[in-house]
């Protein structure tokens, strides 16, 4: 509290992102970062970048990441927008978008930034339960809105929803925006980029931060009807001219045209999420069907925040929400096979010292 603060600032609730120790070397499965490195073409590109042309503001339009995402994705580069983050995509989307005077609909679990901005816009907003398996059901998303945001897959469930769902809830609800967050897509569920082509209420956001392993640069885009992608614009243009410098756009357009690079480490990382689910499960774990880069899980012998404690003194990082219907899950960041191999051994440990034995 400060007399300094506007009013409105005293209000905030902001986002608390996992912890990024600077200190001690732990084996860090919290924040879903990729475990392999981006490609080695952003890598060049980026290099190539720091040059004296750093003396001139970067293009207001990064025109060029626009259009090696259209190629990526089969669309027009008016259909894309980019911004400094997908979370500073989705803050301008919910500024600019969701802001309406019906309620946005959002699921109780899912991404914990949009309570962050539904507070700094002060949206009239509704929360709409997951289902018993902590599932999205969109019959409960028939009612009146201002706009519906959710993340596929879901975080941090790892939850997918399947895409003629989508389309339904887009006819449902032709005259609002229906944002699809995309962070974790490529690692098993369906893009609805296609969508977006015949809908021009859907606005499907994604990021370079999780499959494209690029998470320090801080290169998000949104994908949609020239209409949304214009309204974002808007607001960009009211905040900052110049949200992507030269670096990042020579690296992200190097980035997503390294087709190949790409695939290899998304496959990697699927089979060793396939073989940790299977090794979790062998030691009593209940794991949610996940169809992204980590995986939510429960041990019905040790609460949730005992084995995030331990596992920390082990040096082992994993995230755990301390939040209802969800605070005996953690969710485990998929790392390599060695990183994952370490966790295995440090969770062994764990298990066998804290085990509760199951007395009548
Ligand atoms: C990681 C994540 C983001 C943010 O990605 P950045 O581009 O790094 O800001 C957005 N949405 C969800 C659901 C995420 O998990």
């Amino acid at each position: 509290m400060s007399k300094f603060w506007s009013p409105r600032t005293h209000e905030l609730n902001p986002y608390t992102p996992g912890e990024q120790p600077q200190d001690t070397q732990y084996i860090k499965l919290n924040t879903n970062e990729n475990p392999y490195p981006p490609s080695p073409r952003a890598i060049e590109a980026m290099q190539r970048a720091v040059s004296n042309d750093l003396r001139l503001y970067s293009d207001p339009n990064a025109n060029q990441l626009k259009q090696a995402i259209a190629d990526f994705y089969h669309v027009d580069r008016s259909n894309v927008f980019v911004g400094n983050s997908s979370d500073e995509v989705l803050a301008h989307s919910f500024a600019g978008l969701l802001n309406h005077t019906k309620p946005l609909l959002y699921p109780d679990i899912s991404y914990s930034f949009y309570p962050a901005y539904i507070n700094l816009f002060a949206i009239n907003a509704k929360k709409i339960p997951l289902d018993d398996q902590l599932q999205i059901n969109f019959d409960d998303y028939q009612q009146e809105n201002g706009g519906i945001v959710f993340p596929n897959p879901n975080a941090p469930t790892g939850i997918a929803v399947t895409l003629n769902s989508i389309e339904t809830l887009a006819q449902n609800n032709p005259n609002q925006v229906i944002l699809i967050d995309e962070a974790y897509i490529d690692f098993g569920a369906e893009t609805a980029v296609p969508l977006t082509q015949r809908y021009p209420n859907i606005l499907v956001v994604q990021t370079f931060s999780k499959s494209r392993a690029l998470a320090g640069l801080r290169v998000g885009f949104a994908i949609g009807s020239p209409e949304l992608i214009e309204g974002l614009e808007r607001v960009k243009n009211s905040f900052n001219s110049y949200p992507l410098d030269r670096i990042a756009i020579e690296g992200a357009s190097a980035a997503i045209a390294d087709t190949a690079h790409f695939k290899t480490t998304c496959q990697k990382i699927i089979k060793t999420r396939e073989t940790t689910t299977k090794a979790l499960k062998a030691l009593g774990f209940s794991v949610l069907e996940s169809s992204t880069n980590f995986i939510f899980a429960k041990n019905d012998k040790i609460p949730a925040e005992t084995l995030y404690l331990e596992l920390k003194k082990q040096g082992v990082l994993v995230r755990y929400f301390k939040q209802p219907r969800i605070d005996n899950y953690l969710r485990i960041t998929i790392g390599k096979e060695e990183e994952m191999t370490l966790f295995f051994e440090k969770l062994t440990i764990v298990l066998k010292t804290k085990a509760i034995p199951i007395t009548a």
